[in-house]
């Protein structure tokens, strides 16, 4: 069984784009800005928020975190948004999700200018996505650390079953999606799981590649995988657990322990999936400089 290193490749992702990054504001004569904005306090929010920004500042782009608080409206939040959309400096726009309920998500993800959307969440990216234009599109940040942990481990994806659990916008729609592209990382056939699948175990035994992104802790176990398959676990589950400082501990959608010793490969929670998805959102906001400075 090969563990796969997500910890590890970002940190090579993130040591390659920094080199890139010196080169293009050379090149440039200005530094690629990524400005994240947050409505509320939501403590995981926060986290994810600090660390986008920290890991922006590591590889020499310029990182803003815009805190807005829970009751502001949904029209300054969109006349925010389209502020950055007029901001030179400014190439990468994401707003922290989930949102106060008064604030409408959809609304959000079309104000985003498409060519600073770094989440790759708004329909013009998505729609060049499943047109197989991925040079002309943002692609949604945790499907593409996907691909890139399949690339760089040279797992083989050409026509094999690739299973699906989990049919959201941000993961699970456009993760099938890609594995159904012709691209070397993909080239699959994909079958797509979900709450009304019915004999999911006998799918995700099919499965040469199993990617699990329910938000269920271990909900994937030993009798749904096929020995030897290789297993993407997205899943990021807080359990209760006082023997931690913190009072929980981390747990994908697999149940590692029973699963890991009859793959071939599989990523571990944390230290998988989770650490490439702040990488790719970096890669993102250096191709959307490199694209507005022609480069
Ligand atoms: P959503 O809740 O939006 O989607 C979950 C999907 O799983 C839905 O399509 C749902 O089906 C399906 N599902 C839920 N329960 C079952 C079930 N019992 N049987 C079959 N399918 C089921 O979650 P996300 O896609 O946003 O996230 C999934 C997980 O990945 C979460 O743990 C999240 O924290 C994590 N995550 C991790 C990231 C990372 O960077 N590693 C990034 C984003 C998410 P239906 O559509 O029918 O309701």
């Amino acid at each position: 069984m090969m563990l796969i290193d997500g910890k590890k490749v970002s940190t090579d992702l993130k040591n390659e784009l920094k080199t890139r990054v010196e080169e293009l504001k050379a090149k440039a004569g200005c530094v690629p800005g990524l400005t994240v904005i947050i409505v509320g306090e939501d403590p995981a929010s926060q986290v994810y928020v600090r660390n986008k920004a920290k890991s922006c500042k590591e590889t020499g782009m310029n990182s803003t975190v815009i805190e807005l608080p829970a009751e502001t409206s949904q029209k300054e939040l969109l006349g925010k948004i389209e502020a950055l959309n007029q901001d030179p400096d400014v190439h990468g726009i994401l707003v922290q999700q989930p949102l106060p309920s008064h604030i409408e998500e959809y609304a959000v993800t079309m104000a985003i200018d498409p060519s600073k959307d770094v989440d790759g969440f708004h329909p013009e990216n998505v729609g060049q996505m499943v047109l197989g234009n991925l040079d002309k599109c943002f692609i949604s940040c945790t499907p593409f650390g996907i691909l890139e942990l399949l690339r760089r481990y040279d797992i083989e994806t050409r026509g094999k079953h690739c299973v699906v659990v989990g049919r959201s916008n941000i993961v699970g729609k456009p993760m099938a999606n890609l594995m159904l592209q012709k691209l070397r990382e993909t080239n699959c056939t994909v079958t797509v799981c979900h709450s009304a699948t019915q004999n999911m175990p006998e799918l995700t035994r099919q499965a040469d590649i199993l990617i699990a992104a329910i938000g269920r802790a271990n909900f994937i176990t030993r009798e749904m995988v096929k020995p030897g398959a290789v297993v993407i676990d997205v899943g990021i589950n807080r359990i209760e657990d006082p023997s931690r400082k913190s009072g929980f501990r981390l747990a994908g959608d697999v149940d590692f322990d029973n699963v890991a010793k009859m793959t071939s490969a599989i990523t571990p929670v944390p230290g998988g999936v989770g650490p490439m998805t702040i990488a790719m959102l970096l890669k993102n906001t250096l191709q959307s400089f490199a694209r507005s400075h022609n480069l």
